[in-house]
C-alpha cells in the first residue's frame, strides 16, 4: 500500500495512554532480538525482509548466517544469487532471496551503495512495501514512521475499534492511525513495544485482557461484549490526506 489516504487524529488522553502502555509494555517485556541490537539501515532491512511470513523464532538463526556471510551491502552485491538463495530458500517463500540480491543492486548502482534514507527511495526497492520501509525509517533512523504487521493490526484494531473488515479503506485507516500513535520521542522503542505487546499480550487466540494496562478503556476487553458491539471507533477522526502528487492549481 504506497498511497496515503488518510491522516488520523486522536484524543489526547487515549493517545497519551496508547503511548505510555506501549513504551512501559516494551521497557518491561521487550523482546531481545538479533536485529535489535543494530541500528545498521541494512541489517534491519535484511531482518524484515527475512520475517515476512516467518517466525522470530525461524528467522533469528538464519538472519544470523546471512550477516556472517553478507555483512555489508556491497558484500551481497558482489555475491552470486545461488548463494544468497542457498541461506534464505530454506526458510521458503523462496522470492526473499532475489528481493534482497536485487536490492544490494539497485543500491548499488543508484545510491552509491549507501541505504536510502526516504521512505519513498526505500519503497523504490524491490519487495519493499510500506511496512518494511516504515520499520527501516524508524528501527535505523529514528524517525517518526508507522509500522503495522499483523500484531498491530490486531492491536489497533481492538482498542480503536477498528477491526480489520478486508477491504481497503479499513487498511488506509489503520495505516493512518498506525502513523498517528507514534510519538515524537523514543520511536524505536514505541514500534518495538507495539510488535511485542500484539505478540505477547494482545494475542490472536486467548488475549491476556487481564493484565493488560489498556483493559479499563478497551473496548474488546474480555468481558466487555456490550462497548465492543458499539459502532465507529474509539476517539478517532480521519480526514483525507492530501495528494502530495498532485501539481499545484491541477
Ligand atoms: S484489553 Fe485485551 S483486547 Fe484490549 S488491548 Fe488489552 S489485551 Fe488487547
Amino acid at each position: 500500500m504506497r498511497h496515503i489516504k488518510y491522516r488520523a487524529q486522536i484524543a489526547p488522553t487515549s493517545l497519551r495512554r496508547f503511548r505510555r502502555a506501549m513504551l512501559n509494555f516494551y521497557r518491561t517485556e521487550g523482546r531481545d532480538l538479533p536485529w535489535r541490537r543494530t541500528r545498521d539501515p541494512y541489517a534491519i532491512l535484511v531482518s524484515e525482509i527475512l520475517l515476512h511470513q516467518t517466525t522470530v523464532a525461524t528467522v533469528a538463526p538464519v538472519y544470523e548466517a546471512f550477516m556472517a556471510q553478507f555483512p555489508t551491502v556491497s558484500a551481497l552485491a558482489s555475491a552470486e544469487l545461488d548463494a544468497v538463495k542457498a541461506i534464505t530458500d530454506p526458510l521458503g517463500y523462496k522470492i526473499r532471496g532475489t528481493w534482497l540480491w536485487q536490492i544490494a543492486q539497485q543500491v548499488t548502482a543508484t545510491h552509491r551503495g549507501r541505504m536510502p534514507t526516504t521512505l519513498a527511495e526505500l519503497m523504490d526497492l524491490p519487495g519493499v512495501g510500506r511496512y518494511t520501509a516504515g520499520a527501516v525509517m524508524s528501527f535505523a533512523y529514528g524517525r517518526r514512521a508507522g509500522v503495522l504487521d499483523t500484531n498491530v493490526i490486531r492491536v489497533l484494531g481492538r482498542f480503536f475499534r477498528l477491526p480489520a473488515d478486508g477491504t481497503a479503506d479499513r487498511l488506509h485507516q489503520l495505516w493512518a492511525v498506525a502513523e498517528a500513535v507514534v510519538p515524537p520521542r523514543q520511536v524505536w522503542q514505541f514500534n518495538q513495544g507495539i510488535m511485542d505487546f500484539g505478540a505477547l499480550c494482545c494475542r490472536a487466540r486467548q488475549p491476556q485482557c487481564g493484565r493488560c494496562p489498556l483493559a479499563r478503556h478497551c473496548p474488546a476487553a474480555a468481558g466487555r461484549a456490550s462497548l465492543a458491539a458499539e459502532g465507529g471507533p474509539q476517539d478517532v477522526w480521519f480526514w483525507d490526506a492530501p495528494d502530495v502528487r498532485r501539481r499545484p492549481g491541477a
